[in-house]
């Protein structure tokens, strides 16, 4: 049995219970107003999270899903074109590509830090392409079809390794858009800037999800872009509102992609304690680092580069015998998540692309072993306690009885 209270995985009652008097002050000025779409309550938020990416334009949006399809529609991404992602995210990455009328195709990930590998990214467009050098563009050899976007996901609230990636997309003419939609406030140190950058500020457009369970939540759906390209936020802008720059003239067809004023509001109102939030998750998981660095051989812990501060979206562990790990800690009464189980390669909704298991093999057995341990900002440090302590006790116990299979490991380049 459970010893005292279950330990969620995320808490989303807390943290608007906490601000709920500034909340519904928002949900009453809209009542008062009317304005529930458009307006001044979106303009404020788009400005401030702008600045909070260091961006020069944010277009909020009604999903984290229409921010990566308007980014890559905006961006130029056309119809019959090739857009190269990872298997190991969210399927919304993937749908949205597929929504901007492209086909997606993957590269593999890093092993240590479970985003894309650029030296995966660079070997997929020298070998699987050829080059039209009066074309300017890289064209698949097998379908002939151009491959034009790729799409790096900050995975878990860690950045990409961007200069690598910004570094080939310009040798091969690729539009980047940043999948931030786990990365609010993520940073990366650009080696070739020598300069620190926000997570939405490096490629031609990021997206951003503020589903409620991500780092900055609306009470409810929305999403946003940010971009340097006012241009390009201009063509967003338009997209989001059926193809209306100006009411009732439609430019292009578009799509009811708009943010809420009430989401828009609700955001600002939270956007001003994300600072101090991340603050929290980053204490948490340098508390957790720390907490299992006697277990090192059998959990291993997030991997820190020196040019990432990652803002943990997910404290994601890797161990061996993930899913008696999970059950063990299920019946102590911790609650604990895979993300994801499945490559998006593996997929059913896949299949069509005709990759078979083997395809991405650090994708698929990142997939095997990853577990996500609870994270959030108002969790306490008895909850983590008793979070390690269950590890350990299974460490000790459960998990001499089962085959060992090794780990990758984290210390190889
Ligand atoms: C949440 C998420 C999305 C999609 O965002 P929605 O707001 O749910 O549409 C896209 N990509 C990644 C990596 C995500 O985590």
């Amino acid at each position: 049995m459970p010893s005292g209270d279950r330990i969620p995985f995320i808490d989303l009652v807390t943290p608007h219970q906490e601000l709920a008097i500034e909340l519904v002050a928002v949900f009453e000025k809209a009542l008062s107003t009317g304005g529930f779409i458009g307006g001044p309550m979106v303009e404020e938020f788009e400005k401030a999270f702008a600045a909070y990416c260091q961006a020069v334009e944010c277009v909020g949006l009604a999903s984290g899903t229409d921010a990566v399809r308007f980014a890559l529609m905006a961006a130029g991404v056309k119809a019959g074109d090739v857009v190269v992602t990872v298997p190991h995210t969210f399927i919304a990455t993937t749908e949205a590509v597929s929504q901007a009328g492209a086909r997606p195709d993957f590269v593999d990930i890093d092993e240590r830090t479970y985003c894309m590998n650029p030296l995966e990214l660079r070997r997929y467009l020298d070998e699987k392409c050829r080059w039209d050098e009066s074309q300017n563009r890289a064209f698949l050899k097998d379908s002939g079809a151009p491959v034009t976007a790729v799409v790096p996901v900050h995975i878990y609230g860690q950045t990409a390794d961007m200069d690598a990636i910004l570094e080939i997309a310009r040798t091969y003419n690729l539009i980047v858009v940043e999948d931030a939609c786990q990365a609010h406030g993520a940073e990366y140190f650009s080696r070739r800037d020598n300069r620190w950058h926000q997570a939405g500020s490096m490629g031609q457009a990021a997206a951003f999800s503020f589903y409620p369970g991500k780092n900055l939540g609306a009470c409810g759906e929305a999403g946003a872009v940010t971009t340097n390209d006012p241009e390009l936020a201009k063509m967003i802008r338009k997209l989001r509102d059926h193809g209306q720059a100006r009411k009732y003239y439609h430019d292009v067809e578009g799509y009811n992609g708009r943010l809420d004023a009430i989401q828009a509001g609700l955001l600002s109102v939270k956007l001003k304690h994300l600072p101090m939030w991340t603050k929290q998750r980053a204490d948490l998981a340098s508390r957790y680092d720390e907490l299992f660095k006697s277990l090192s051989a059998d959990v291993i812990a997030p991997y820190k580069p020196e040019w990432a501060h990652a803002v943990y979206h997910l404290y994601v562990i890797r161990v061996r015998h993930r899913e008696a790990l999970k059950t063990h800690l299920a019946k102590a009464g911790i609650d604990s998540g895979i993300h994801y189980p499945i490559p998006l390669h593996l997929q059913k909704a896949y299949e069509f692309l005709g990759y078979k298991e083997g395809a991405f093999p650090v994708a698929e057995q990142s997939a095997s072993e990853i577990l996500s341990l609870p994270m959030y900002p108002q969790l306490t440090h008895e909850f983590q306690d008793r979070v390690v302590q269950e590890v350990i006790k299974y460490m000790s116990e459960g998990a001499i009885t089962n085959e060992v299979t090794p780990l990758i490991s984290a210390t190889t380049p």
